[in-house]
């Protein structure tokens, strides 16, 4: 059989422990047997981001740039622990994760794999809903102090220009706690651009969500600038295809997200975003379900499971146990990653293999023939078997090489 081609190399991000070893397999027998597969290889395994002082992940974030596609594998964020477990460390580098997300300047999509054998908590949902989450500012760049005095907080911005904004917060009558928080014009924006830009490339529904009816001028802002970003760029082709943006209170969408039939994207502010993703995914089934797109504003996008490097099943492999690690996640983020470039490259037989091999993965878990971590959730009646990572990927390789001949 002749192999797929490629024109423009995509960018692969290689990571740590299970994942890993699970995307070796998965290049050796779901993708390079079939494809004429190109990539730009960078090694964002924890030695070697130390190696090169983390040069590496900064040269793969511009490398997405410049390629517009990227694939990721899951990779360690060293904390103290990792710092005993591996000596050669100089330094507790930063997460990668958060190195290429500023650099691209982007806002994570994370969505569900659904099948029709693991149904999801809430009975209605049919179709996977995607999480859009503002990655940047509000608590999480906020400041915070206790005082323990009868007194009053003001909150002062000085501009370059010497000109100052002074507002009373708080006057108190005993101890208190207090935040400052803030966000950026620009950061909300990008946000709002790469929300349209990917509910325009999965033809998905946009629903927008938080509490301005409370905090008016805050929340306020954003929405304002949501709207405006529609109204001006987006409207168009919302209309063309037939999709809708929709802006409604956080109230108001936490009860019709929960009646819905799903299949939408649901964007979030910061925290709303940190909390509500964890509760879908919960209700979707697994972890390892889960896909995560990075979007830039101009379209760029790096594919990659949601789930981290698996670490427990590393441990075990290591020993040389099998491990039954799920690699479904991870699969789709390669075939998602080929689909783009093929779009993107105007290759129809690259996007039909990525096409392919979603739909291999998903009929050999409909066929009862799985990893150990969804045994466990499959409806009652439905007869599942456990197999090991690499009998999975075997079963999938199988019913894939039939599918394209
Ligand atoms: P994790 O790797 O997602 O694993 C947590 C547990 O969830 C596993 O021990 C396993 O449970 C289950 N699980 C997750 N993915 C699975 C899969 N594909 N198949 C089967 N079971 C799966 O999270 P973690 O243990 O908190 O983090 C481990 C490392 O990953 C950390 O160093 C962290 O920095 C990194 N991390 C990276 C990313 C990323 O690169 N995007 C994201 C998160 C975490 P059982 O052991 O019970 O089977
Ligand atoms: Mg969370």
């Amino acid at each position: 059989m002749e192999k797929i081609r490629m024109t423009t190399p995509l960018v692969e991000m290689d990571g740590d422990e299970m994942t890993r070893v699970l995307w070796g397999w998965i290049k050796e027998k779901l993708i390079l047997p079939f494809v004429d597969l190109k990539t730009e290889y960078y090694d964002l395994g924890l030695l070697h981001r130390n190696e090169t002082k983390d040069q590496v992940t900064i040269d793969a974030a511009n490398a997405t740039k410049r390629l517009g596609v990227a694939v990721k594998c899951a990779t360690i964020t060293p904390n103290r622990q990792r710092m005993e477990e591996y000596p050669e460390l100089t330094e507790m580098w930063k997460s990668p994760n958060g190195t290429i997300r500023a650099i691209l300047d982007g806002t994570a999509f994370r969505a569900p794999i659904v099948l029709s054998c693991i149904k999801p908590v809430v009975k209605n949902w049919e179709a996977p809903i995607t999480i859009a989450r503002h990655a940047y500012g509000d608590m999480y760049k906020a400041v915070d102090m206790t005082t323990e005095e009868p007194g009053t907080a003001t909150l002062t911005f000085q501009g370059e220009s010497g000109a100052e904004k002074t507002l009373t917060v708080q006057t108190v009558d005993g101890p208190a706690v207090w935040q400052g928080q803030h966000n950026k014009e620009s950061s909300i924006r990008a946000f709002a651009k790469s929300c349209f830009q990917y509910a325009i490339d999965t033809k998905q529904d946009l629903w927008f969500s938080t509490k301005d009816t409370i905090s008016k001028v805050y929340d306020g802002e954003f929405k304002r600038i949501f709207e405006a970003e529609y109204e001006t760029t987006y409207k168009p082709e919302f209309e063309k295809l037939g999709i809708t943006y929709f802006y409604t209170l956080i109230d108001d969408a936490v009860a019709r997200v929960i009646r819905s039939k799903g299949g939408f994207i649901w964007a979030l502010k910061n925290y709303d975003g940190d909390v509500m993703s964890d509760m879908v995914a919960t209700a979707f089934g697994s972890l390892a379900m889960m896909t995560s797109v990075l979007v830039s504003p101009d379209g760029t996008m790096e594919f990659e499971a949601s789930h981290g490097t698996v670490t427990r099943h590393y441990y075990r492999w290591q020993k040389g146990e099998k491990t039954s690690t799920n690699p479904i996640a991870t699969i789709f983020a390669w075939s998602g990653a080929l689909k783009r470039r093929g779009e993107l490259d105007g290759l129809p037989d690259l996007v039909k293999f990525g096409q392919a091999l979603e739909a291999a993965s998903l009929e050999t878990l409909e066929s009862g023939v799985m990893t150990k971590d969804l045994v466990g959730l499959v409806e009652p009646g439905f007869r599942a078997t456990g197999v090991d990572s690499e009998e999975f990927l075997d079963a999938i390789a199988e019913r894939l090489a039939d599918k394209l001949a």
